[in-house]
């Protein structure tokens, strides 16, 4: 048995998928090669990262995506070096959560450097000190 490649330009159009409601395409792919290709993405958000190592030009670039026959999206995050990390909506929802305190923690150092070590404000209160 021999395979003969198919020139591109004389595939079969593939099926469009159901697009979600927020996908940037919206058209159902029928124009990509490979069926999985025709995955749903959004909008591309960009933030600069001045602290990315190696440091270039490029963003961190967050967007959602929904592969083809899947009912249940989810939030990719692609560095500048080309990494992803795709996380569920509640790791998502996680990961914020843990920004925001890290955020919140890098900030208590700018202004009172000792004021912030764990458990040493309750030995103070139960000595009385
Ligand atoms: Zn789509």
């Amino acid at each position: 048995m021999t395979t003969t490649a198919v020139p591109i330009t004389q595939r079969q159009p593939l099926t469009p998928v159901r697009c979600a409601s927020w996908c940037a395409d919206g058209s159902g792919h029928a124009h990509q090669t490979h069926v999985e290709d025709q995955y749903c993405h959004s909008i591309m958000l960009d933030m600069a990262a001045s602290l990315h190592v190696p440091q270039d030009a490029e963003p961190v670039t967050v967007y959602a995506r929904k592969e083809p026959g899947e009912d249940t999206a989810y939030v990719v995050v692609r560095t500048p070096d080309d990494r992803e990390m795709r996380l569920t909506v509640d790791e998502v929802q996680r990961l914020r959560e843990c920004l925001e305190h890290m955020a919140w923690v890098a900030e208590q150092d700018a202004g009172a450097r000792n004021a912030f070590e764990i458990g040493r404000d309750v030995g103070r209160d139960r000595d009385g000190a």
